[in-house]
């Protein structure tokens, strides 16, 4: 067997003479014996310079070969090179001296099974192996030494080229360069990757990338952005002008067979190599290179710490935290009448890491609201100013785009022109290649038609300069900010995200269980307000002002007013009812003044003189019986988790079905901790069918 190798393809070029005195081995193999016929030259490893047997096929299939013991005598130029590796060449002597292969090169034969010839050939994979070391460590500092003189040419990115002397310059397309510029300036003014990324896609902006190998090695290709490129654009302080080198090391665990560029690792800014500033051509300075990486570290530390923003309606998802122990409240929903998604903030830090009972929770609803009047409030000032920002900007932007069109549409024109002048100097006689090039033009004129239509477009869809009733609109909406804010167009994510800019965190302490709620609101910039929000609560009892209420209540039923007037009296003082409600009512106050006790004056409540059948209720009286509240009773008529039917004659009134079996279920529910409740409990089937008609 001889093996023939060289490592790259530019020495398989340059050292002919060795390769020629490798492939003589095989004459050397039939003196020493060996029929012509039966010499076999592995020469798959041309050109491979990779260390590790997956990358060289020949070397594989020769230990393999070695290891069936199908060879006699193994040649090979310096054999202990036939391995790059000492496990490699130690693992080839162990299977020859298995089998009693031969090796041989120039200088000898050598017998593995020999002492002698075995020490000799172990020390020569020694050297080797030393000798290979040694070249790749002066490659390696010759490498460094020119990194740091900022000479090595390391590949150039996007909007750079290097001259064939080696100096860096900028692109010299414009469309290029100005894709660029635009990619920094987006980033200045919408702040997060992605919105430059969707900016660029939306308006079908491609990047100009230079052609790194191949026969168009150089040439312009115009690519889709992607969000990996764009990082490493702002992440990149060739931008900024610094010569950089090392700023990411090959980590061989890493590598994937078969791919030679996998197994790069980025590399802390401290341990970079080589840091050259002022060294290339600048397209942003050096501190707004640093703000940059500052912004996108911010970003996506915000991003870790928020919780990203999700589609959910719960405007503060992630910004609040609970007062009393200061860690974040989730967010839960609950589904209310009509499918509508209700959000209630939860602190179940108590619960989930101490396994105690929770610590407070609310209705979304109601912070969100007062939340949302804040940052209203503090937004309206800014209005004027954001209309002119915001004309100014969208004019400024168009302005921006129309040039990337116009050089656009100069690239097509030349492409026509030069596809017109190949077609015409082409020599007539020559048909197949004047059909070629015919093509060719035909195709550049249809690619410019298309553009120039495209582009038509375009402007027809925005206008280069706004319009004045553009402005009238851009105006009259910045100065309604909620109407904007309420506004169909308006997503969910966008109101967060708003917030998100002004608001840092909610902390909110439930006084006592009563309806107030202390909320603190961080502003960015760390300024905060201390304010008040008032929550439903599901007991009146629960009401803070519970002990005035009740007095007020006695007070005016003994001075004999009806409680249709002492209702009316109550939301004149502004005492609220809990819940969501706003008012008073006679029957709330009725029923109020019922739990008191109090004696309700006036001529007695006529009585619907309506006798039920045995185990059927009315809805208040069932509610009362199980010391349940009302409202809670009719939410579970509702959900259908009891059976009941409504009374034919006005006012309607609700008639449940209880046998005492279906009372203690009902007891033992409302019992049941809210979250243990079934999702939708079917009501229990007391022997009557519930749509029959009910006996009155
Ligand atoms: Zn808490």
């Amino acid at each position: 067997m001889v093996y023939v190798r060289q490592s790259t393809p530019q020495q398989v070029i340059d050292h002919g003479e060795s390769t020629r005195l490798q492939y003589g081995l095989t004459a050397r193999a039939v003196e020493l014996g060996w029929a012509p016929s039966r010499v076999l030259v592995i020469d798959e490893d041309l050109g491979h310079s990779a260390s590790g047997l997956d990358a060289r096929p020949g070397f594989a299939r020769l230990v393999s070969e070695v290891g069936l013991d199908h060879v006699g005598l193994v040649l090979g130029v310096e054999m202990s090179r036939l391995a790059r590796s000492g496990r490699e060449w130690h693992q080839l002597l162990e299977l020859c001296a298995l089998s009693s292969t031969l090796l041989a090169d120039p200088h000898g034969v050598y017998d593995p099974t020999d002492h002698n010839d075995r020490l000799l050939l172990g020390l020569k994979g020694t050297i080797s192996e030393a000798e290979l070391w040694l070249i790749k460590q002066r490659m390696w500092s010759g490498r460094i030494a020119k990194a740091q003189r900022g000479e090595l040419a390391v590949p150039v990115p996007v909007g750079y080229v290097r001259r064939p002397g080696g100096e860096v310059v900028l692109d010299p397309d414009e469309q290029v360069r100005a894709v660029v510029r635009l990619v920094f300036e987006l980033f200045d003014e919408v702040d997060t990757v992605n919105g430059v990324l969707r900016y660029l896609a939306d308006n079908g902006i491609q990047m100009g990338v230079r052609i790194r190998q191949g026969p168009e090695r150089g040439e312009l290709s115009w690519r889709r952005p992607s969000r990996v490129g764009l990082q490493n654009m702002l992440r990149n302080p060739a931008y900024a002008g610094v010569y950089v080198y090392g700023r990411s090391r090959l980590d061989p665990r890493r590598r994937q067979p078969g791919r030679p560029h996998t197994g790069r690792v980025r590399q802390a800014r401290a341990d970079w190599q080589v840091w050259i500033p002022d060294r290339l051509p600048a397209y942003v300075s050096l501190d707004r290179y640093e703000q940059n990486l500052q912004r996108m570290e911010t970003n996506r530390a915000r991003a870790e710490s928020m919780g990203a923003v999700r589609d959910g309606p719960a405007l503060l998802a992630g910004l609040i935290f609970c007062g009393r122990c200061h860690t974040r409240m989730t967010v839960r929903y609950q589904r209310g009448p009509g499918g509508r998604l209700h959000p209630i903030y939860v602190c179940s830090r108590d619960k989930t890491d101490y396994g105690g009972a929770g610590c407070q929770q609310l209705a979304g609803g109601c912070v969100d609201g007062h939340v949302r009047q804040l940052l209203l409030a503090a937004l309206a000032p800014a209005a004027l100013e954001v209309s002119l920002a915001a004309a100014e900007q969208i004019t400024a932007r168009r302005a921006e785009m129309e040039r990337i069109w116009v050089q656009r549409l100069e690239r097509a024109d030349y492409t026509v022109d030069r596809a017109r002048r190949q077609y015409q100097l082409a020599e007539p006689e020559n048909r197949l290649v004047v059909r070629q090039l015919e093509r060719d033009w035909e195709q550049a004129m249809a690619e410019r038609q298309r553009l120039g239509e495209e582009h038509d477009r375009f402007l027809a869809a925005r206008p280069r300069l706004l319009s004045d009733a553009e402005r009238a609109q851009i105006r009259a909406v910045a100065a309604d900010i909620p109407a904007l804010w309420h506004a169909d167009t308006t997503t969910d994510s966008d109101r967060k995200h708003l917030v998100r800019c002004l608001i840092e965190r909610v902390e909110l302490t439930v006084l006592g269980d009563s309806e107030r709620v202390h909320a603190r609101i961080t502003w960015s910039g760390g300024h905060h307000s201390d304010t008040e929000l008032i929550r439903p609560v599901a007991r009146l009892t629960q009401l803070s002002y519970y002990p005035q209420l009740t007095d007020r209540i006695r007070e005016l039923a003994a001075a004999g007013n009806s409680p249709a007037r002492i209702a009316e009296q109550l939301n004149a003082d502004g005492l609220r009812p809990p819940k969501r409600r706003d008012r008073f009512g006679a029957q709330g106050v009725r029923d109020l003044m019922h739990d008191l006790g109090v004696a309700i004056p006036g001529p007695p409540r006529p009585r619907p003189a309506i006798q039920l059948p045995p185990n059927q209720w009315w809805r208040a009286d069932l509610a009362r019986y199980l010391g349940m509240p009302d409202v809670t009773l009719y939410n579970w008529i509702t959900r259908g988790w009891v059976t009941a039917h409504q009374h034919p004659d006005p006012p309607h009134r609700w008639i449940v079905h209880a046998d005492p079996a279906e009372i203690d279920r009902l007891r033992a529910l409302h019992h049941r901790p809210r979250r243990a409740r079934p999702i939708n409990q079917p009501a229990a089937q007391e022997g009557h069918d519930s749509n029959a008609q009910p006996q009155v």
